[in-house]
């Protein structure tokens, strides 16, 4: 419970680095790799060359881009697990602010934000999902729309960290449903805190297309390199 309301009660405190007046501190924000082109045209991973692939077309068939803001490591790292497992709920805003940097960026459109959900059980237990207080933020802060109905996890799946890479793809599939009307080839971004290998936001894309989305794009915060 005293987790959970660290962020009401307390005065701000960086969320990489401890240091109080900011949920973000300028060093740490400084101090975030942002990712470096080349980059995957569709999957957004850092590439050795601009002529090599990185050989996702193959797995990532419903998700038609994937972008993150920066590196997994360093001051975001301890953020992002600040804001999930401690519930730095304040957190969501300024990190949420690195996501819109990265959609401006790259000029990426669509008619609507949606978060990757958690399980039911799972949001019980953690008393909120990190992803929709990024979708939310992010939404004010570009001026797109909730989805007319809801992305819902319809099977628990084992945590994705220390799964293997094939694993990774068996675990999320068809682990997500759309319901709600119909979305006639409307596009919709997709968010979610951090990325692998983009098996779930594809599992979430999948469900999407089931449910008549256009083009599904991907976005999150940051990018564990594989
Ligand atoms: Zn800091
Ligand atoms: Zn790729």
């Amino acid at each position: 419970m005293f987790s959970t309301l660290v962020d009401l009660i307390l005065p701000p405190r960086c969320g990489g680095c401890h240091l109080a007046g900011s949920w973000l501190c300028g060093i740490c924000l400084r101090r975030m790799r942002r990712l470096e082109q080349p980059l995957c045209r569709r999957c957004g991973a850092e590439l050795e060359s601009p002529r090599g692939g990185c050989g996702c077309r193959g797995r990532l068939r419903s998700l038609t881009r994937l972008r993150s803001a920066v590196a997994y490591e360093g001051p975001v790292e301890s953020a992002i697990q600040r804001f999930k497992y401690q519930g730095w709920r304040r957190l969501a805003s300024p990190l949420a602010a690195l996501i819109a940097e990265r959609v401006l960026v790259e000029g990426l459109a669509a008619s609507m934000v949606v978060a990757v959900p958690l399980h039911r059980d799972r949001e019980r237990q953690r008393g909120f999902n990190q992803a929709e207080l990024l979708a939310h933020e992010l939404r004010r802060r570009t001026g797109l729309r909730p989805p007319p109905g809801r992305l819902l996890r319809i099977r628990t799946t084992v945590p994705q960290v220390g799964n293997d890479r094939l694993h990774r793809w068996q675990n999320v599939k068809g682990a997500f449903e759309w319901r709600g009307p119909q979305l006639s080839g409307r596009s919709v971004i997709v968010v979610d805190d951090v990325a692998t290998t983009g098996a779930t936001l594809e599992a979430c894309a999948s469900a999407l297309n089931e449910g008549g989305a256009g083009p599904v794009i991907g976005v999150t915060v940051a990018r564990v390199r594989i």
